[in-house]
């Protein structure tokens, strides 16, 4: 199976990457991308595809770390150009499959680093900057992207739509899509990878959307170290880190509700994930 979105490059796997990598494989996950969300997450995501041959990484800057950009420079501008001279440098490294995770996000965060976080409208300007840079990016380096979007719908397809005539077919995702036909409508209509994750297992909005979803479209997400599957929630207080051999609880889960086994969903799915990173 393949793990499209899993954060190996995030704190909670520190020093047990290895460890998580052999747990997916022995669970049957034989590809993992680890998408960047700053900088730092980028450049790290690149460091462990250099180790482990099954693993991919992607590199970029998502919507709520634009928010440092923007408390750290004069001009959220300067920050941004410095950041994407950076990006682009890793663009070129032969296991980045994919730039991401980008988008735009308006959702208020109550656990974040940045203490005075707020979402205003100059805010979601840059974060808009940021999202047209990097697929101009993706563009020019033939990369695929891994699309961030929450609550925030109509400006991130609006966005998109600008950019439209030249974003490869099959080459995006919207990653843990939001239960919203009208983005289903348009991923249908622009060959756009639905991505879904470990919480389809106790929401029942994303129970029902992911019935109106084409299987050709599907492709699965564990967003480790989040979204832990509710089988493995346990009693609140030791709540452990979503793992990528997790993947194969969400398989079974989907397979179940939309009534097909559960072998023909792993084929698809990889076959999917292989399309949408040109990994073959
Ligand atoms: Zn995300
Ligand atoms: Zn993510």
């Amino acid at each position: 199976m393949f793990d499209t979105h899993c954060h190996l490059n995030f704190k909670a796997f520190e020093g047990r990457v290895e460890e998580v990598i052999d747990n997916a494989k022995k669970a049957g996950i034989n590809s993992i991308v680890v998408p960047g969300t700053d900088l730092e997450s980028s450049k790290k995501a690149v460091e462990i595809s250099e180790r482990f041959d099954q693993v991919y990484a992607a590199v970029g800057i998502h919507p709520h770390h634009v928010f440092e950009i923007q408390s750290n420079n004069d001009s959220g501008q300067a920050g941004m150009t410095k950041e994407m001279q950076e990006i682009e440098k890793l663009l070129t490294h032969k296991k980045v499959v994919a730039i991401g995770e980008i988008g735009l996000d308006r959702h208020y965060y109550n656990k974040t680093k940045y203490p005075d976080y707020k979402i205003d409208e100059s805010f979601l300007e840059l974060q808009k900057d940021f999202l047209r840079k990097q697929i101009e990016l993706a563009i020019k380096y033939k990369k695929s992207i891994i699309f961030h979007n929450r609550e925030a719908r109509k400006d991130f397809l609006e966005t998109l739509t600008d950019y439209r005539s030249l974003i490869t077919d099959y080459r995006c995702v919207f990653h843990c899509c939001e239960p919203d036909q009208a983005l289903l409508e348009y991923a249908i209509r622009h060959k756009i990878f639905i991505g879904v994750d470990g919480d389809i297992t106790y929401r029942k909005d994303k129970q029902e959307f992911i019935k109106t979803v084409p299987l050709k479209m599907l492709v699965l997400e564990t967003d480790s170290p989040l979204l832990l599957p509710i089988q493995l929630r346990g009693d609140n207080k030791r709540r452990p880190a979503n793992e990528p051999k997790n993947l194969k609880l969400i398989a079974d889960f989907i397979a179940e509700i939309i009534g097909i086994k559960v072998e023909t969903l792993e084929k698809i799915t990889v076959e999917n994930s292989g399309k949408l990173f040109k990994i073959v």
